[in-house]
């Protein structure tokens, strides 16, 4: 199996100080509105730490529009299994950081 994220860098991105970080319920930039986990309706927002809350992980994302932070839950089975947690986070940020060559589409 590829590693879409090597544990120690994973390890190495768990945000402690979290608390003003807003939590939102739509994966999406609670301010501008722009970005989105997974960028499917907006920009992608990044991947830049996770952090274990009293209801479970969540991933913490900046805007590449406006830089606002906000963490969320990336997956339902994940949220208390950090295992599971650690294998959605890394397709997320595999998804943010992929070569967006599109030329590889048309060889396909
Ligand atoms: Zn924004």
């Amino acid at each position: 199996m590829i590693e879409l994220l090597s544990k120690n860098i994973f390890d190495s991105m768990k945000v402690a100080q979290f608390a003003d970080i807003p939590i939102v319920l739509d994966m999406e930039c609670p301010d501008c509105h722009k970005s989105d986990v997974g960028g499917f309706f907006h920009e992608r927002a990044n991947p830049i730490g996770w952090c274990d809350t009293q209801t479970g992980f969540m991933g913490v994302f900046e805007c590449p529009r406006c830089f606002s932070k906000f963490r969320c839950h990336i997956s339902t089975t994940g949220r208390y299994n950090e295992d599971t947690f650690y294998s959605d986070f890394a397709l997320v940020h595999y998804m943010y950081n992929e070569p967006n060559d599109k030329s590889l589409n048309e060889k396909i």
